[in-house]
């Protein structure tokens, strides 16, 4: 095959980083790509994200970053505060990540960003959405992949594919059969012992409240943090909804003996976990309506001993999922997408009578372009949670006067606020060190 356009993309799941997959795709010009769905729709849960610097410079070259933006809440400044007294501990300016980096740190609606890639998706013809189906099994990884999908009312079909790029999520079924397949190991996903409450509240519920609205009407990032347990929260929507997402001691997901990750939760139980937390927090944290509490069990996985095998390739929560408290999951997804894209579009398949062998090659620079980086974020996020999770002690008076101190040091010990951090991750720009190290990896490669 002469031409890459020709071949046959395969994306399964269209989470953010299957979207973001399929459009990176289709950019580059391939025209076959079918994205399969488990779901009968995007169905994304009501929640906030935050979009830093290297997503939206990902987001921007796909042509879908100006709609998202126009929702979007442009980040200026972080509070990092105790939450027993709403005392800061550090406040890290953030007014010109947009001149440092060439992009903006911006937070937004799940729904929004989501929107915005596949709104850039159905714009492009060769992008067909197959929703209600999902993969049942890998039938073969080379020199074709096979696989076999159901359509929820239809009967099972095999669909055949140059290229397959797994986005099907922390529970993603293609790499626990992949690594089985190829080492015959056990795919291990790891318990944190965390869990995490995904709350939006309505401006409009917030009006006879100024400390509320000031907070909704604001650009800052807040993180009100205590013993093993923190809430970090943003406004969204236009400043029309302010959303918190929490971090606390699993102690529904542990007793529960089936598979589930989300649970409806009770108000009271939630209004008990932050029991120690400051009126501020509590006011907010009423306002949540009865029936509405939901939890997310927190999860992750070892790391893994190879994302690609043949044709196929993980990328997303499917090979990294990470602890949200850097705020990385989702924009490693998209930039996973952006690499293979840029990978699989640079294969020279002109020079060799084997395409199987060529793209398996591509898979594999992808690999060894991602891998590290995105380990280190994951350790990274475990990291910052533990630092954020102390309890009294030596250890967390360091900590605090660390905060404290964070002015001269340039470094606060919440990696997601940390100047230092920032920079190492909001500089990168993902496809440029694809297209500068490509052809030397896959040279490189037997
Ligand atoms: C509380 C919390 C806060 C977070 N905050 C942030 C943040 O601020 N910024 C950030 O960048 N990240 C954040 N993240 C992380 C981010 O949400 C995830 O890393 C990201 O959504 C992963 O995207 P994905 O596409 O890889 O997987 P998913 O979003 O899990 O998508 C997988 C898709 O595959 C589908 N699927 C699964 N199995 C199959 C199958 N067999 N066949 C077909 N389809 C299938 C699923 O239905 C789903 O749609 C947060 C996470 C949590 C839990």
């Amino acid at each position: 095959m002469a031409d890459f356009r020709d071949l046959r993309i395969v994306v399964i799941g269209a989470g953010m980083g299957g979207l973001g997959a399929a459009l990176a795709f289709a950019k580059k010009g391939f025209k076959h790509i079918g994205v399969y769905e488990t779901a009968s729709n995007l169905g994304f849960v009501g929640a906030g994200i935050q979009m830093p610097p290297n997503v939206v410079r990902v987001l921007d070259r796909l042509g879908c970053w100006e709609e998202i933006e126009k929702e979007a809440t442009d980040v200026k400044e972080t509070s990092i505060r105790q939450g027993s007294t709403n005392v800061e501990l550090a406040h890290v300016d953030m007014p010109d990540v947009r001149e440092k980096y060439g992009f903006p740190h911006c937070t937004g609606h799940r729904a929004s960003l989501a929107g915005g890639l596949y709104n850039g998706c159905l714009k492009e013809s060769a992008i067909t959405f197959h929703f209600a189906t999902a993969l049942q099994r890998i039938d073969s990884y080379a020199p074709t992949a096979k696989l076999t999908f159901k359509a929820r009312e239809g009967e099972m079909y095999q669909v055949e594919a140059d290229i397959v790029l797994a986005a099907d999520g922390i529970k993603s079924v293609t790499r626990t059969q992949m690594l089985a397949d190829a080492l015959g190991t056990v795919s291990e996903e790891e318990d944190t012992g965390q869990a995490a409450y995904r709350i939006m509240l309505k401006r409009s519920e917030m009006l006879d409240d100024p400390e509320l609205l000031a907070l909704v009407d604001s650009d800052t990032v807040v993180r009100w943090i205590g013993e093993r347990r923190h809430i970090i929260a943003y406004p969204v929507s236009d400043h029309q909804i302010y959303n918190l997402s929490t971090a606390q001691p699993d102690i529904n997901f542990a007793s529960a003996t089936n598979a589930t990750y989300t649970t409806r939760g009770s108000k009271e139980v939630m209004l008990g976990v932050f029991r120690e937390f400051c009126p501020l927090v509590h006011r907010m944290l009423n306002l949540v309506p009865d029936g509405e509490v939901c939890e997310w069990k927190l999860r992750v996985h070892k790391e893994l001993p190879i994302w690609t095998h043949g044709s196929i390739a993980l990328l997303g929560d499917a090979c990294h999922p990470t602890l949200p408290h850097l705020s990385q999951g989702a924009a490693m997804a998209i930039e996973d997408g952006a690499v293979l894209a840029e990978c699989v579009s640079r294969t020279p398949l002109g020079e060799t009578d084997n395409t199987a062998a060529a793209v398996a090659k591509a898979l594999k620079v992808y690999e060894l372009l991602r891998k590290p980086h995105t380990t280190a974020l994951v350790d990274m996020a475990s990291f910052s949670g533990r630092t954020l999770h102390l309890g009294e002690g030596k250890a967390k008076e360091d900590r605090d006067r660390a905060f404290r101190e964070n002015g001269k040091s340039g470094s606060v010990p919440d990696k997601w606020a940390s100047p230092d951090v920032q920079k190492m991750i909001y500089s990168n720009d993902c496809v440029k060190e694809a297209t500068e190290n490509f052809d030397k990896l896959f040279a490189s490669l037997v």
